[in-house]
């Protein structure tokens, strides 16, 4: 038998709701139809829960345990809420990705026809982001912080990109077409910055030598910001930059009809953690209202690559009954969430995605 540890943070707001259907539905596929594969779920504390018990939004001894599982499952966090000086920095999450060198954060994008003016099975794409560096302060430097004010009146933020950054997250992106449609797409300003975007298009040139049998090409990012919206189904996996692959990704969520249906994983050499795109949603947090999905799809997106990397059929099985299961429900339209207009809730959503699992 299989024996697998997963840490699971429940996270901030509706995070307790999402990450615990998420649970339901790994649970009832691990007792009721896969008894070969056993997972150990180990609680562990981030967010509000962190700061509460040990005053820090990411505690030490919660990052040890992340450190002693095969990958992570992480709620939402309410990151713009901490308080000043948490020595979780400003975002447990940011800090997560480079403690694990979660290099590839992959968001599927698809449509299906609710609450969207796409039709079902219409978009299917995959925006790649690099997770590490870029513009973001909080991760791309070896020791301080990427933002800093040289005078009270100046403020200046350091874009960080490097070629072996560029390299392993293009080289994701061309192995995820592989399985796909076989194009990949680069998005940047190389138009404007020359040297870092440059840098960037450079490396996607090279590596696109490796992979003749998949078209690529490249768009400016202004322009893949009309056209994800125009023409969505022209694209097949996207890969960007992080804070582009940031922004497109939740302009692409609008495409999936909610937030709420949006899943991520990021992804490294020897760990992945499943979060879904969206934020802790304190407007719906406590209602029992939150839409699950995204959370749901991204520990199937976490069970795929640990079963890929463990050559382990049955959780690559498990990972596409979930998916199936999840399509099925929103085609029935059966107790959907209100925000992809249903009348349901998260427990009764998950009921019905439990029920839709073959062999239920
Ligand atoms: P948000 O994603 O939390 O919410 C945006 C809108 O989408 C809200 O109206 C919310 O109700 C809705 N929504 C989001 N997820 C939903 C779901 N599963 N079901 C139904 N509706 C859903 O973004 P925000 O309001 O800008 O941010 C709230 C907090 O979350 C902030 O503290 C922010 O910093 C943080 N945040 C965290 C993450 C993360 O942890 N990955 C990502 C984005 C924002």
């Amino acid at each position: 038998m299989s024996i697998y540890k997963i840490a699971v943070a429940e996270g901030d707001g509706i995070g307790p709701e999402v990450v615990g259907a998420s649970m339901d539905v790994l649970n009832f596929l691990l007792e009721r139809i896969f008894s070969d594969v056993k997972i150990n779920f180990n609680e562990v504390e981030v967010g509000w829960n962190g700061l509460k018990s040990q005053g820090s939004s990411l505690p030490n001894e919660s990052v040890r345990s992340m450190e002693a599982c095969d990958g992570l499952i992480l709620g939402p966090l309410d990151v713009g809420r901490y308080p000043a000086g948490d020595p979780g920095g400003p975002s447990p999450s940011g800090r997560i990705r480079k403690h694990f060198d979660l290099f590839a954060n992959i968001r599927p994008i698809l449509s299906y026809g609710i609450n969207s003016c796409y039709p079902d099975g219409d978009v299917d794409l995959v925006i790649v982001r690099e997770n590490t560096e870029g513009f973001y302060a909080d991760r791309n430097m070896f020791m301080g912080s990427g933002e800093f004010m040289p005078t009270k009146d100046v403020a200046m933020s350091m874009r960080v990109v490097t070629r072996k950054g560029c390299e392993r997250v293009i080289r994701e992106a061309f192995r995820i077409a592989s399985t796909r449609r076989q194009h990949v797409t680069a998005v940047h300003k190389g138009n404007v910055l020359k040297v870092s975007d440059g840098l960037f298009l450079q490396v996607f040139d090279e590596i696109s030598k490796e992979f003749p049998s998949t078209r690529s090409d490249d768009k400016i990012v202004d322009a893949m910001a009309f056209d994800i919206l125009r023409s969505p189904q022209k694209y097949d996996v996207i890969v960007t930059t992080n804070m582009f692959g940031d922004i497109l990704s939740d302009e692409a969520a609008g495409i999936a009809g909610s937030l709420g249906l949006t899943p991520s994983l990021n992804s490294g050499e020897n760990y992945a953690m499943a979060q879904a795109v969206h934020g802790s949603a304190p407007d719906i947090a406590g209602k029992g209202i939150s839409n699950p999905i995204a959370e749901i799809l991204s520990c199937s997106m976490l069970l795929e690559w640990l079963g890929q990397r463990n050559k382990d059929l049955s959780l690559v099985k498990m990972s596409d009954m979930i998916r199936v299961a999840v399509r099925k429900t929103i085609k029935k339209r059966e107790n959907l969430t209100p925000d992809i207009g249903g009348n349901g809730n998260t427990k009764s959503v998950t009921g019905s995605i439990i029920s839709n699992i073959e062999g239920a």
